[in-house]
């Protein structure tokens, strides 16, 4: 086997060792879980059923057709009913299941992607679109399983069984597909590397690899194309490099490396329990990102003083292809109450709707042209205020159990502002009138993560309690950079003297007006940052749970004395190479 390396943009740390799992598009519309030993017998049965249906549906078809009807409509059921019964697809998918385990309709994916591979490679061209026949077939039995498919599906073979340690190929990955991904609570991992074709730095899609704490490397270009399945990969995801094959001397030296990078895990561990105060005395609070309320005990585990942002949209994410529709706001409020109660009396800053970009919910239709600077977050709510209204009033109800914040993202409009407010009194009001308690003082807070927003804060401070930068925004749309385009991905810079200069002010205006401040973007979470946000006067940084405690390990280590002058001077300079000499430099105060 030949042994190759990609290179891409590293977008989530640590190495992963493992084999490959392609994915296609249409392998990603369905759920993939593995079925413990003592379900693969009944899972068999359940695609069995959704085939022998299939094909009472067709037969019925058949029988109801119209005397007039034209023959090809006929024949065309001929076909699909020799299809169902051929045992590429009415055997093959039965084999996976009982050998790899798979889900029902993980397994019929599977088979069907590996049968249209096969039938791209036939000469002949109408034998080569008889392909889409199967496919057609596919979907007819993948719909009858999803009217049958387990709520809540277990994730490993069996307790005392290691799950295969599968890291994921695909052309892309939705950030809601992503989070399908994630393994259960405890249990050992079953995923454990993504690599991407597309993407960037900071695309949602990254956001989660993060966030899920696995290796993970975008930007591949050719990957999913290149690697075959079960071949065996190293994501370095430090460096953004695939390792496809390799020798065993690599494979030796990077195993290594991953037993030394776990040692470093270990002792950061002890830190969980130190308050996060600089050399000279100076406090900082470390929050959490979190997408569901599931992450409270990581961000708890690592020791963060509260959640900084949670991203309610990934509960309305994903939703479609288990045939639901948006939450409604008893299925919201407990969602954000089970959050506040997990964080245990530390505040949660709910952040309201952002989808759009890319985040689409499956409920829409997507029609704009550019969609980063469409119908999005706030801009969304606004021209949807009886669905927004419902989320206002499920995080009211939720902020009688604990400390609660709101978050408003991309806002950018003083109208904006002030509607947003309009429409959190409505929903207070209600909630009065109902009798129902939640926090009178609710604190509301604006993202700023647009550069008009960021110019023009004297409209923000005078109407909001609280500021969130949203950097990863912030940097997209200061340089006009898709933050999910890999071929821009070298030109989106977190060190450019514009976006520097648009969060130090940001940071100094708020805090003059008495405002907090937060960094929510994943400037908060990268080490190599940490002095410098400092000397920017930042004292709350919000990240994932896993890049909290070397992010404290930095502030511990600092001396604000000795940075904040030498901030002062990189805030002057415009020239790129100067600024990240000098913020290298930071390091060694
Ligand atoms: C940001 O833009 O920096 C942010 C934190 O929000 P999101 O990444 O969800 O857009
Ligand atoms: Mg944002």
């Amino acid at each position: 086997m030949a042994s190759f390396t990609l290179h891409g943009i590293p977008v989530s740390r640590g190495i992963s060792i493992g084999r490959a799992h392609k994915l296609t598009p249409a392998a990603l519309d369905v759920k993939h879980y593995l079925v413990p030993e003592e379900q693969v017998e009944a899972e068999v049965r359940r695609l069995q059923d959704a085939i022998a249906k299939v094909h009472r549906d067709l037969q019925e078809l058949w029988t109801d057709l119209p005397k007039d009807a034209p023959t090809e409509l006929g024949a065309f059921i001929d076909v699909h009913v020799l299809i169902l019964s051929d045992p590429m697809i009415s055997e093959a998918p039965l084999d996976i299941i009982r050998s790899r385990h798979y889900n029902a309709e993980w397994a019929l994916v599977t088979q069907i992607d590996e049968l249209s591979r096969q039938f791209d490679e036939i000469e002949d061209e109408y034998l080569r679109e008889r392909k889409h026949d199967i496919q057609q077939v596919a979907e007819r039995v993948l719909k009858v399983l999803l009217g049958t498919a387990l709520s809540v599906p277990p994730l490993f073979v069996g307790e005392d069984q290691a799950p295969p340690q599968m890291i994921v190929v695909a052309h892309d990955i939705s950030p809601a597909d992503m989070l399908a991904f994630r393994d259960r609570d405890g249990g050992p991992r079953s995923f454990i590397g993504f690599v991407t074709d597309v993407g960037g730095q900071n695309s949602h899609t990254a956001i989660v690899a993060r966030s899920l704490d696995i290796p993970a490397a975008v930007g591949m270009s050719q990957a999913s194309r290149l690697i075959e399945q079960d071949d065996w990969l190293i994501i370095d995801g430090d460096a953004g490099v695939v390792i496809c094959n390799p020798s065993q001397l690599v494979l030796e030296q990077y195993r290594a490396r991953q037993n030394a990078l776990m040692k470093a895990r270990k002792r950061l561990l002890k830190l969980k329990k130190t308050p996060a105060v600089t050399k000279d005395g100076t406090a900082i609070t470390l929050l959490a990102n979190i997408e569901l309320p599931d992450d409270c005990p990581a961000a708890l585990e690592a020791g963060a003083n509260g959640v900084g942002l949670f991203r309610s949209e990934f509960l309305f994410m994903g939703r479609g292809a288990q045939g639901l529709q948006i939450p409604n706001e008893d299925e919201q409020f407990e969602q954000y109450r089970k959050a506040v109660l997990a964080m245990k009396g530390r505040p949660v800053t709910i952040r309201t709707l952002d989808v759009g970009a890319d985040k689409p919910l499956d409920t829409t239709e997507h029609t704009a042209l550019n969609p980063a600077l469409g119908l999005r977050a706030i801009r969304y709510c606004l021209a949807e205020p009886q669905m927004f209204l419902v989320q206002l009033r499920a995080i009211l109800r939720a902020s009688a159990f604990g400390p609660v914040r709101i978050l408003v993202p991309m806002l950018a409009h003083a109208f904006e502002i002030d509607q947003t407010l309009n429409l959190l009194e409505q929903a207070k009001a209600r909630l009065r009138e109902e009798s129902v308690k939640f926090d009178e003082k609710i604190e509301v807070g604006a993202m700023i993560e647009i550069p008009a927003a960021a110019l023009a804060l004297p409209m923000f401070v005078k109407r909001m309690d609280f500021l969130s930068i949203g950097t990863n925004d912030l940097i997209q749309y200061t340089l006009a950079i898709d933050r999910v385009d890999y071929e821009v991905a070298h030109l989106y810079n977190p060190l450019h003297p514009a976006v520097l200069q648009l969060i130090a002010n940001t940071i100094a205006t708020g805090h003059k007006a008495g405002l907090d401040v937060a960094v929510c973007g994943e400037m908060a979470g990268d080490v190599k940052l940490t002095r410098l946000l400092l000397g920017m006067g930042l004292r709350e940084f919000s990240m994932h749970p896993a890049q909290l405690l070397a992010v404290k390990q930095e502030i511990l280590n600092c001396d604000l004395n000795a940075i904040t002058s030498r901030t002062r001077r990189i805030l002057r300079m415009m020239e790129p190479s100067e600024i990240a000499a000098a913020v290298e430099q930071l390091q060694a105060l």
